[in-house]
């Protein structure tokens, strides 16, 4: 069996990191074609001096000059590029058999479309890349027979509990519901009155998972699920009314499927994000993720409960731009990175954030989605709005 070349978008992050951490167990199976991050010099290198990448990106130029010199003086044999074209080459290199896409947020999408052009694997952590342009993504996978993998937590869940064939259409295959869980985040039960003065730091607690603080704030705003019900519904076409979101806190129900003839179908694990990362990468087989086995004794318990919608504003709003359609998600996620940032700076509010996301969409009107120059344009147009009112100071 030859080994699959894959590029790594986002390497430093959490999901890299555990991605890395499952090549790593596999080397007969998987090699880091390409290492991409941001601007982390210190943690590219150290995984540049382990994984002998054939390239390593960063988005700036000085800070991948001073890359490469560490990594030539290294005597290491990786390639050392910079910028946006650059992880869109890596990403469609005839060389390349899988691309895991997993940078935050919109600077995401360029090079997740590009694999999906080239026809690759397309290993999909970065949930926003469907959040901002749904229809053209899911088209450029069909139209150039890419496979896609969903990495997310829930919709690998949904993916492990659907017949392989679902593309046919959830009502042939007897599907009713998808059930997507959702922990509830830090603040499930913080009475309301104290939700105003949460810090970034109780807002990145999250009970169950390690992740990056964008998604961590995201979990707690819930808005993360919102991006979720956006993203399961291009990934599996799924009708909006037929995603049901389930307060789950254990997080050890990653999701699951209803069917007509009442069975429901779930996956269940540890939280721990190298599960659905081993299962894209080896799927249709399986392998040892390094994840311990789900003790059912230990948990004990496992409860369900309907989410808030006052207290989780931002889950709202997500239903509501499906149902408005054309380029409101884009213009709710754009306005949602912005927020997030800017509640992490501490320029603004926990409940700032829900605010601002409906202040934005208020103020710009959709159009449809048509290319990627326009949803480019709404995304730059969005955050704009969404930095001029955080200047403004609109919301406390
Ligand atoms: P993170 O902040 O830990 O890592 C983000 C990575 O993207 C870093 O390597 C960073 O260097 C890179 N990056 C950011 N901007 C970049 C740019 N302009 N150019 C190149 N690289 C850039 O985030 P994370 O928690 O690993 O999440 C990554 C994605 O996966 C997000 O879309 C998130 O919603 C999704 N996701 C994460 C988890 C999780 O458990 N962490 C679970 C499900 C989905
Ligand atoms: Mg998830």
């Amino acid at each position: 069996m030859s080994r699959q070349n894959i590029t790594v978008l986002g390497s430093t992050g959490s999901i890299g990191v555990s991605t890395l951490d499952v090549i790593r167990s596999h080397p007969d199976r998987y090699r880091a074609f390409a290492l991409c991050a941001h601007s982390q010099v210190d943690k590219l290198f150290e995984q540049c001096l382990e994984f002998r990448p054939a390239f390593a990106v960063l988005r700036d130029a000085p800070l991948a000059a001073d890359l490469a010199a560490r990594c030539r003086a290294a005597g290491l044999p990786t390639e050392i590029r910079h910028g946006l074209d650059a992880l869109i080459e890596l990403s469609a290199a005839s060389e390349v058999d899988a691309v895991m896409a997993a940078i935050v947020g919109a600077a995401g999408l360029e090079p997740t479309l590009a694999a999906a052009r080239a026809g690759k694997k397309v290993m999909l952590a970065n949930k926003e890349v469907l959040v901002m342009a749904g229809e053209l993504f899911m088209h450029a996978v069909r139209q150039h027979g890419a496979r896609l993998l969903p990495v997310d937590s829930e919709h690998n869940a949904i993916f492990q509990s659907l017949p392989v064939d679902f593309d046919r259409g959830l009502a042939a295959c007897g599907v009713s519901r998808i059930l997507l869980t959702a922990s509830g985040g830090p603040f499930r039960n913080t009475p309301l009155a104290e939700l105003q003065g949460v810090t970034p730091e109780q807002a990145c607690a999250h009970p169950n998972w390690v992740m990056g603080r964008k998604i961590s704030v995201d979990s707690a705003t819930m808005m993360n699920k919102g991006l979720e019900v956006i993203e399961a519904r291009w990934i599996f076409d799924a009708p909006p009314a037929m995603i049901q979101v389930v307060v789950h806190p254990q997080s050890v129900v990653h999701s699951a499927v209803q069917y007509v003839d009442g069975s429901v179908l779930a996956q269940l694990g540890n939280p721990d994000m190298r599960t659905p990362i081993a299962y894209a990468m080896a799927w249709p087989e399986r392998i040892d993720a390094g994840v311990a086995p789900l003790d059912l004794f230990a948990i004990g318990r496992l409860d369900f409960q309907a989410p808030d919608p006052v207290r989780f504003r931002c889950l709202q709003l997500a239903y509501d731009v499906l149902n408005e359609g054309g380029t409101a998600p884009a213009i709710l996620n754009a306005a949602n990175e912005i927020a997030v940032a800017a509640f992490l700076e501490q320029r603004l509010s926990f409940l700032g954030i829900a605010q601002l996301n409906e202040a934005v969409l208020d103020a710009l009107p959709a159009v449809p989605e048509s290319s990627l120059g326009d949803v480019l344009a709404m995304d730059a147009d969005a955050r704009r709005i969404a930095q001029q009112m955080i200047t403004e100071r609109r919301f406390a």
